[in-house]
């Protein structure tokens, strides 16, 4: 009786070991964004440059936001398409608006042109749009992070954005429902993100301490800790909007 009753224990406790084994092999196999189609669109361009620093200065060493935020979405672009399960394949697939220092007509274009980079090239829709631009003030000390959202179906991505950004300066400025002119069709996810002021005396400064990168035609930008960061936190927060349970994109109320 005794034998059988150790016996049943050590059946038992090897099922559980594994069970847990298993649990943790599935954990470790599902990331949430692995095979994603993400549109990331840097904002301005060309002729729109965007916010600057110093604050209209349009001397040679003036920061333009157009570069900064090319500079975030090649490094974003690198990040997601690392490939972490070793499959031979890039974890996500990437599609940009704009790839240089084109300047691209309206914001809807920028849409239309995602819509149809995805469906061309794999054939789908995307399943998120992040658009990201850089604030700017005339006050050279003042920083803080704002993620702005269209529509209903954008608050996840929106919000999920924000919680990862705000720490980059400490001040949360909250969702901004803006009309920011990127009216999504077909259900596209998307967001709008202002991770920090370019304006901002120490943020300027930050990106001038980047490495010049050639990230396109005859185009280099600076690419240093802080855009990385900034890659890194947007990169958290899809990981945490395709996480989350009810992650339907375009089925959300
Ligand atoms: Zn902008």
């Amino acid at each position: 009786m005794r034998k059988i009753k150790i016996g049943l224990v050590i059946l038992g406790s090897l099922a559980l070991v594994g069970l847990i084994l298993s649990g943790a092999i599935y954990a470790q196999a599902v990331n949430p964004l692995q095979g994603k189609l993400i549109a990331l669109d840097a904002g301005h361009g060309g002729d729109e440059v965007g916010a600057q620093y110093p604050a209209n200065s349009g001397t040679s060493t003036t920061i333009y936001e157009k570069d900064v935020n090319l500079a975030v979405v090649y490094a974003l672009k690198t990040k997601l398409e690392v490939d972490n399960n070793s499959d031979g394949q890039p974890d996500n697939q990437v599609v940009l608006t704009r790839k240089c220092d084109e300047t691209i007509s309206s914001r809807k274009s920028r849409v239309d042109m995602a819509i149809e980079e995805c469906k061309s090239l794999y054939g789908r829709k995307c399943d998120a749009l992040i658009s990201v631009h850089h604030n700017g003030s005339t006050d050279p000390n003042y920083d803080g992070t704002m993620v702005i959202y269209n529509e209903k179906q954008d608050i996840p991505l929106a919000n999920a954005l924000l919680e990862a950004l705000a720490p980059l300066t400490g001040n949360n400025e909250g969702l901004d429902h803006g009309g920011y002119g990127m009216t999504v069709y077909g259900h596209l996810v998307s967001a709008l993100t202002e991770a920090y002021y370019i304006t901002n005396n120490w943020e300027a400064q930050q990106y001038l301490n980047g490495t010049s990168t050639q990230v396109c035609d005859s185009k280099s930008v600076l690419i240093g800790k802080r855009v990385n960061q900034e890659a890194d936190a947007l990169y958290q927060g899809l990981l945490n909007y395709f996480s989350a349970p009810s992650t339907k994109p375009g089925r959300r109320k």
